[in-house]
């Protein structure tokens, strides 16, 4: 069974906009995950098809009606669906790549994309939306959230990337930044390659890679090194 996808939005247009390109892009055409963009509009009950109204309380901006959007979530997620239901959002819970892996090992995701100042609380909590951050910024809605997590999770289905093995070797996967890459030429702007690249001693060359790896996690994210079980 492949990756079932379900994205709430009211710009079902930007879907599935990169995603439809390259690796994503041929492993959806292929069946290997599947991606659906609901219009949360079409649930909307009256006239003008409104989705949002102003803030109880008062303030600026509007937010988005629990009632329409609870439709919305019922017809796309019915109760028994066993896919988690996300709702993107800068209050949530940053992404990390051990999410990622869950999401990918699992039968797909829901995924409601904010618009306006955000979403009626009644709704994230009747409905169990768990809110999942890309980052302590502002975004002007959850589709680029949206695209940036269902990315990360389909390059891991099984069979989207070429080499598998470069999956696990990357920044995060082992708690660490990735070490520098080099390609031909040897002479780059009288920049060489370093020499224990084209050494051909493996052992060498692994072990360069990994104080590499350690000396930039140590000057760019002293966050990650401090989680790390055996780096100090
Ligand atoms: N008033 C809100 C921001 C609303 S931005 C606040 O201050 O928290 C509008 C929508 O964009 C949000 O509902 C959410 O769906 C999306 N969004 C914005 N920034 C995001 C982020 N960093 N991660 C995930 N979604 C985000």
């Amino acid at each position: 069974m492949s990756f079932s996808a379900s994205v709430l939005t009211l710009y079902p247009e930007m879907f599935p906009g990169a995603l439809g390109l390259s690796l994503a892009g041929r492993a959806l055409e292929t069946g290997t995950w599947e991606l659906d963009a609901i219009q949360i509009r079409d649930f909307a009950s009256d006239r003008h098809r409104t989705v949002d109204d102003t803030p109880a309380g008062g303030g600026a901006g509007m937010v988005m009606r629990a009632d329409v959007l609870a439709k919305a979530i019922d017809h796309t997620s019915p109760p028994g669906d066993p896919r988690p239901r996300l709702l993107m959002s800068p209050r949530g819970k940053p992404l990390t790549q051990s999410r990622v892996r869950e999401l990918a090992a699992g039968p797909g995701v829901v995924i409601v994309c904010g618009r306006f100042e955000g979403v009626d609380q009644r709704v994230i909590d009747a409905r169990g939306l768990e809110e999942v951050s890309v980052g302590d910024f502002i975004l002007s809605g959850g589709e680029p959230a949206a695209l940036v997590l269902l990315d990360a999770v389909v390059r891991l289905l099984p069979g989207v990337m070429g080499n598998a093995v470069s999956g696990d070797e990357e920044s995060f996967e082992n708690g660490l930044l990735e070490h520098p890459h080099y390609t031909r030429p040897q002479e780059f702007e009288d920049r060489q390659i370093p020499e224990v690249l084209t050494s051909g001693n493996h052992k060498k060359i692994a072990a360069w890679r990994r104080a590499e790896s350690e000396r930039l996690t140590r000057e760019r994210r002293p966050d990650l090194l401090a989680a790390h079980p055996l780096v100090k």
